[in-house]
């Protein structure tokens, strides 16, 4: 747990008692800050009052004293609608702040990596945590990933922090101090919270705040809001995986080069298949150096990164189809990404959708054999594909396990190598609690598919 006894004293609030937030109200009391909490949920106000917090309906409670109130950030505040505590907490002149704040103030002497960006955040922050465990350098991985933040352990000097911070974070992180910050890409996601591409990448840019002199700034400049960026930040480092004129990181289909030196070759790193992985993988190099890590270390990171769940996750083989499990591509850029990845496609989607449903997977809809159409953005998605792609067979399939049978049986019907590839485009709700639920449950049935059946069991 996060040390907080300089907070002796002091009154927090904290708002939304999840795993964040059950954190933060256990490493402030054990700091000796005196807690008020509140979540809409009776059960996790119990918890709160167990861990020694005082219950306040911050919406109506008297707010004095307060130094700050600890917001979760699943919980939004102002958009689409306000929400009466914040409004309140406002009136009051309190300041909403995340975990991640109260982290980066209990630890001058420790080196802290944030890693942002609309698609790629989870990898990058995992492979340079990785890349770090490889060189033997103490690390702890939080943000949006991982343990909760205040629960991390807390690293002396010469550990480093290697924190995922979407967007809904950095908003609530008003002094940020990053040695390192990446922006990875910018894409359009969450802008019902955000109120549009404007605000959202305004938010994303804070990582940039506030960094310590010395400090270096890491733009992905596959896009024009990171070309755009690059320009005008005077310790940018770029990084790439695309751009035609080279950045100073920059990764062709088999290489990774450092101005101008290749330094890695991508054939043996068996989880960073495709141009996107070969971004972050670029970022994460130019992080870890920063670091001062050497290249070989580097480099056998890189190679043995095992990948994570749920993207692009190879969860079966069956004869001469792969079943994919990439259900953590929620917007259509992630998985166009995927559908670049693949050559002959049975592709599952649908959910919940966001703008713009599947715009962005143009380039790639000659790969895709068939589409399996899932959850409410089905109809939609449907009408959407059949003017992109008037001869692509599509189905209606309700959901992952009917698509994946579905898809299953065409593929082993198809005489040509194939991959069944679970890659929604849409959040999970409308049919999941969570997208790991969603590829846990695709995973668990292709698994099931490709083991032999026992004899007389139903087809
Ligand atoms: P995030 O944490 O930002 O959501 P992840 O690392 O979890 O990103 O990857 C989610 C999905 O986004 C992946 O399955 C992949 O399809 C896509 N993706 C990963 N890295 C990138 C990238 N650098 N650029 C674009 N898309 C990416």
């Amino acid at each position: 747990m996060i040390d907080l006894s300089h907070l002796k004293g002091r009154r927090y609030g904290v708002f939304g008692l999840g795993r964040t937030g059950m954190a933060a109200v256990k490493a402030l009391v054990a700091g000796g800050a005196e807690v008020l909490a509140w979540d809409d949920t009776a059960s996790q106000r119990q918890a709160a009052e167990d861990a020694g917090a005082e219950l306040a309906d911050f919406a109506t409670a008297p707010l004095n004293y307060l130094e700050a109130i600890v917001w979760s950030p699943g919980a939004p505040f102002l958009a689409p609608k306000p929400l009466p505590a914040a409004m309140a907490a406002r009136r009051a002149g309190v300041p909403l702040i995340s975990d991640i704040q109260l982290l980066l103030d209990a630890a001058p002497e420790v080196t802290f990596v944030g890693i942002t960006g609309s698609n790629g955040k989870s990898t990058t922050t995992a492979l340079i945590a990785h890349i770090l465990d490889v060189a033997g350098c103490a690390n702890a991985v939080g943000g949006n990933l991982g343990p909760p933040t205040l629960g991390l352990e807390t690293l002396g000097a010469g550990g480093v922090y290697v924190l995922e911070l979407s967007s809904y974070q950095l908003e609530l992180t008003p002094s940020p101090r990053f040695n390192i910050a990446l922006l990875l890409n910018l894409e359009p996601d969450h802008l019902e919270r955000h109120g549009g591409l404007h605000t959202y990448g305004a938010i994303k840019r804070t990582i940039f705040n506030g960094q310590p002199e010395g400090s270096m700034a890491i733009v992905g400049v596959d896009d024009a809001h990171g070309r755009w960026l690059e320009a005008r930040l005077a310790n940018a480092t770029p990084v790439s995986a695309g751009t035609e004129t080279p950045a100073r990181v920059y990764a062709d289909e088999t290489t990774l080069f450092d101005d101008g030196t290749p330094v890695f070759t991508f054939k043996d790193a068996r989880a960073l298949g495709g141009a996107h992985n070969r971004q972050n993988a670029a970022a994460a190099y130019a992080a870890c150096r920063a670091l001062g890590i050497a290249t070989a270390d580097i480099a056998s990171g890189l190679t043995s990164f095992p990948g994570l769940p749920h993207r692009q996750e190879l969860a079966a083989t069956l004869g001469q189809v792969r079943y994919v499990n990439d259900s953590k591509a929620t917007n259509a850029s992630a998985a166009a990404r995927a559908l670049a990845s693949f050559d002959r496609i049975y592709w599952i989607a649908g959910g919940l959708a966001k703008d713009g449903g599947v715009s962005g997977i143009e380039p790639w809809l000659n790969r895709i054999q068939k589409a399996y159409l899932i959850g409410e953005a089905a109809p939609a998605f449907a009408r959407q594909l059949a003017l992109m792609a008037p001869s692509m067979p599509v189905a209606q399939s309700g959901d992952v396990l009917s698509a994946l049978n579905a898809a299953h049986r065409d593929a082993q019907a198809d005489p040509a190598t194939s991959v069944v590839l679970l890659s929604p485009a849409c959040a999970s709700f409308d049919q999941f609690p969570s997208y790991e639920a969603r590829g846990d449950a695709f995973r668990v049935a292709a698994q099931r598919l490709s083991q032999p059946q026992p004899r007389g069991a139903a087809a």
